[in-house]
């Protein structure tokens, strides 16, 4: 893309986002102002401002180095335009193509090969060794301006040739420029604390103050004799998969067993131990990269074993051998039939009940996660989140939750006898989609069901975070305000879509596992204990329901019982095979539940488990312990180029653009008045008020693209995109589509979209241009139609009080397992087509018409009626208007499914 050649605006929020991309652009820069100077159409001094201008950043990446960026600067004030040139163009593309981390001819400049020897600066053994991964050490050390170049001196001659992998060390001085590095430079997987370095960079870092301040890491509130402690505390809050050492001249038994010490993989004492850092720095790396499943399934692979065993595809022969199926063989290579099995000897251990490496490789799961546990599941988050509700719901039980929740989760109480409470999420009619569940709708009605009576019966919130939409809630908001209500409720947080946001520090404190380790936190501190006194002081003997829903409650952290579930699709977004799902649980009470886990796992689970996709579940989260950072934070600077891109373009934001969190979420939940990320002025400190304190966020990853203003209604702009352009989106609404950015998006991809975007709405121009007076009417109709003439969205009615035998008077749960089995009686439904005028005899003047089943349109792809529902004038009214083909539960010839009300009392509970 062209970025205007103006002088760079001050840096925003999303500078703080992008800075990978705008390292990579700041060295093309100073190539094409030195090519210029080269060529003659450039001065000296736009070349010195080029290189002045990425200087400072450099110190927080090993590559290229003091000593080439030196040889540059000679280079650029010795005036010798064309080696200044060549060098630029060679640093340029090494960090453009990271070929650096493979080859030592990027390391070396004329000057350098001349003054030291090879094997010094060079970060590879010698051609033909192998590939080796590559990673950084930060090495945070008092006085490394000057001594820098010893350092690393130093650490590169611990290298041996048989490291199994191979690092660079990276020597900052403060406790700021550490920070700075970590945030920056992805590559760092591992930080060694040397004693004695002070907090201030000597270089002004505005941005990074900034952070510094909002996150409580400035220099008043850390300082002194602690500050390596301190900075080890803010590392694993910022990155909490790098490993940490401290170097210590003091009494490092005594350090070790300092509580705040904890993250500290190793302490070692300073003087004699380089070499032992040394090796504990490749085993820390090489912790996270071990995948014992996977391992030992390349392993298995290898060995020759006859098979007797069910399995035919096992070692390839029955495709190999064959006539006329080998093609697959071809097609899929040897080795995914050789890695098949139905064995769980072998070492191959078994998924139903791991004992051996899958039980490690859940485990090291949890510890990436921040998870007590973790389950492996290989048929996808559809099955996690009904496994959560058998292990944990029983008949009877109520379980609040989102109407537009997945339908997994609407099954899985049917199949476990929970009565769902449902609450409607706020509506966006405009485009067709709901948002979120507001807070004050869950305590609402957790306050109704005490006022009932019924508090006991109410066993889980179960809620998606974030929406489809990328609506992210303040889950730690929320479990703290339900546990002042009721201590024990336990929390499903359905992050299909979210798993990724793990490995990102802006998006991790929003995430299940983020809030829990943020509320166990707060639960250890004694002044949580005089906050909730003091709230109930304020709050007094027997508050009114006006004054607890006004205020932000407060847990009783004595009582909490901490029980936190949360479901991730690995699949979507992180590098596992289709279907790889986890559960991660964070439960005191796991132990007593446990058993009933275990249940769930033998009746949700295939006893035939894919050993590809257990195998995918244990590298993915192997990459994201070592590379996940960069890779998120690459994912969000790729959707605010997006965002960034089609909102400011001349001719595309005239027919397309993407809502920004002000137009997602309505202002009553954006508390601090926070915008949108994009919005000028906006500043870091206001991004994190916001993240900590708005009711909802949004994902910038999940970028919705308005195209209803280009004439094209949601399905239609997704099929042209694909048909055309080779271009995927995710889902559609009325007058929108869904983009999202992936850990696995790159700027061409960026590029390739607004190419094509540009390209249909110069067409528009076109047409709009030569189509006449009638042609525009045209449009402007069918514009009107897409974005203004949308069908208000059905909130849920009611369950037919049949269904409500066991259901508070005022709380509107129902009995919905009875109801689904109700329809199995086919003499107790009827069909009615969806316009017989006998529905709307029926609305006016009843009886009621009670769905028998689900229905799910897609779009929207959630229940407009679940069984046991009363239908409303609204629901027909949407369905009526719903312009979608594909309606699950739903067969027009034969009309809507009900179930007869006389019929309904008969079959309950006999
Ligand atoms: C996709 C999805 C699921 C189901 O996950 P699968 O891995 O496809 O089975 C559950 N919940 C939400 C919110 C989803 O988006």
């Amino acid at each position: 893309m062209n970025k205007p050649a103006a002088a760079p605006p001050p840096p925003g929020v999303d500078h703080f986002f992008s800075f990978p991309g705008a390292r990579a652009d700041r060295w093309r820069a100073l190539h094409a102002a030195a090519r210029g100077w080269e060529q003659g159409d450039a001065a000296p001094a736009e070349v010195r401002e080029a290189f002045d201008e990425l200087l400072p950043s450099e110190a927080f990446f090993a590559y290229p180095g003091r000593g080439l960026l030196e040889s540059l600067r000679k280079r650029i004030e010795g005036g010798q335009a064309g080696a200044a040139a060549a060098l630029a163009r060679r640093v340029s593309e090494a960090i453009l193509t990271r070929s650096y981390k493979t080859d030592p001819a990027d390391w070396q400049s004329a000057e350098i090969a001349a003054e030291a020897p090879a094997d010094l600066n060079t970060p590879t053994l010698a051609r033909g060794q192998g590939h080796r991964p590559y990673f950084e050490m930060l090495l945070v050390a008092p006085g490394a301006g000057s001594r820098g170049e010893n350092l690393i001196t130093q650490i590169r001659r611990l290298r041996r040739p048989e490291d199994a992998f191979i690092y660079e060390p990276v020597p900052v001085g403060s406790f700021e420029e550490a920070i700075c590095a970590i945030l920056l430079n992805p590559a760092i997987a591992a930080v060694t604390l040397y004693e004695g370095f002070g907090h201030e960079s000597p270089s002004e870092l505005p941005l990074l103050r900034e952070f510094l301040v909002s996150a409580g890491f400035d220099a008043g509130h850390v300082a002194g004799a602690d500050l390596p402690l301190s900075l080890a505390a803010a590392v694993k809050r910022i990155r909490p998969e790098l490993d940490l050492y401290l170097l210590s001249d003091r009494h490092v038994e005594r350090i070790a067993g300092d509580p705040r010490a904890a993250g500290i993989r190793r302490v070692l004492y300073a003087v004699e131990e380089l070499l032992e850092l040394h090796l504990c720095v490749l085993e820390g790396v090489g912790e996270r990269f071990r995948t014992p499943f996977f391992d030992n399934l390349k392993k298995y692979a290898m060995r020759p074993i006859s098979t007797f065993h069910a399995l035919p595809i096992a070692r390839g022969k029955s495709v190999f051998k064959s006539d006329w199926i080998r093609d697959m063989g071809e097609f899929y290579g040897l080795n995914i039939f050789l890695a098949e099995s139905s064995a769980t000897t072998g070492g191959l251990d078994s998924l139903l009940e791991p004992t051996g490496n899958i039980r490690e490789a859940q485990a090291m799961a949890a510890r990436a996660f921040g998870a007590d546990h973790v389950f492996f599941v290989t048929n996808g988050t559809s099955t996690s989140n009904k496994m959560v509700h058998q292990a944990l719901v029983a008949p009877g039980d109520i379980v609040l939750l989102d109407r537009n929740c997945h339908k997994s989760h609407h099954y899985g109480l049917v199949l476990a006898g929970g009565q769902p409470l449902y609450i409607d999420a706020f509506p966006m009619t405009e485009y067709s989609m709901y948002g979120a569940v507001p807070l004050a709708s869950i305590k609402k009605a957790l306050l109704d069901l005490r006022a009932e009576g019924r508090l006991d019966r109410a066993k889980m919130v179960d809620l998606t975070n974030c929406t489809f939409d990328g609506h992210i809630y303040n889950t730690r908001r929320v479990m703290e305000e339900c546990l002042a209500i009721k201590p024990d409720l336990i929390f499903l947080w359905d992050e299909a879509w979210f798993g990724f946001a793990r490995w990102s520090p802006f998006l991790r404190p929003r995430t299940a596992m983020g809030a829990a380790e943020a509320i166990a936190g707060w639960m250890r501190d004694p002044a949580s204990v005089t906050a909730y006194e003091a709230q109930q002081a304020e709050l007094g003997e027997d508050p009114t329901e006006a004054a607890l829903m006004q205020a932000r409650l407060i847990p009783d952290p004595r009582r909490i019982r901490l029980r936190v579930y949360q479901t991730n699709s690995t699949h979507k977004s992180m590098s596992a095979l289709r279907q790889g799902s986890m559960l991660l649980v964070r439960d005191v009470d796991f132990a007593e539940v446990e058993a009933q886990f275990h249940e769930a796992v033998f009746t949700h689970a295939s006893t035939s488990p894919n050993q590809q996709l257990i195998a995918s579940l244990d590298v993915a989260r192997r990459q994201m312990e070592l590379e996940g950072y960069g890779l998120v934070a690459n994912a969000i600077e790729i959707a605010l180029d997006i965002r960034k891109e089609v909102n400011a373009h001349p001719v595309i934001s005239k027919y397309f653009r993407v809502l920004g969190a002000d137009e997602m979420i309505p202002a009553e939940y954006r508390q601090t008045g926070f915008e949108d990320f994009l919005r000028p002025g906006v500043s870091w400190t206001d991004q994190v008020r916001s993240m900590h304190e708005d009711e909802f966020c949004l994902d910038p990853t999940r970028m919705t693209l308005v195209c209803g203003t280009a004439g094209f209604d949601g399905t239609q702009f997704k099929k042209l995109m694909a048909d055309e352009y080779d271009i995927q989106f995710n889902k559609t609404s009325r007058n929108s589509v869904l983009l999202q950015s992936n850990i696995n998006n790159t700027r061409s991809d960026v590029a390739n979209l607004i190419r094509v975007l540009l390209e249909i709405s110069n067409g528009l121009e076109a047409d709009l241009a030569g189509g006449g007076e009638t042609g525009r009417a045209s449009f402007a109709g069918r514009v009107k139609s897409l974005m203004t003439d949308v069908p208000d969205l059905p909130n849920f009615s009611e369950f037919h009080e049949a269904f409500r035998w066991d259901a508070g008077k005022t709380t509107p749960e129902g009995d919905m397992r009875s109801a689904f089995y109700s329809a199995y009686y086919a003499e107790g439904c009827e069909y009615l087509p969806l316009d017989s005028p006998e529905v709307d005899q029926r609305l006016k003047d009843g009886p009621a018409m009670i769905s028998a089943n689900f229905v799910i349109p897609y779009p929207p792809g959630f229940p407009i009626m679940v069984p046991g529902q009363v239908i409303s004038a609204e629901t027909i009214d949407f369905m009526r208007k719903l312009d979608v083909k594909e309606i699950h539960g739903f067969e027009r010839a034969r009309g809507l499914k009900l179930i007869r009300p006389d019929n309904a009392r008969d079959h309950i509970r006999k």
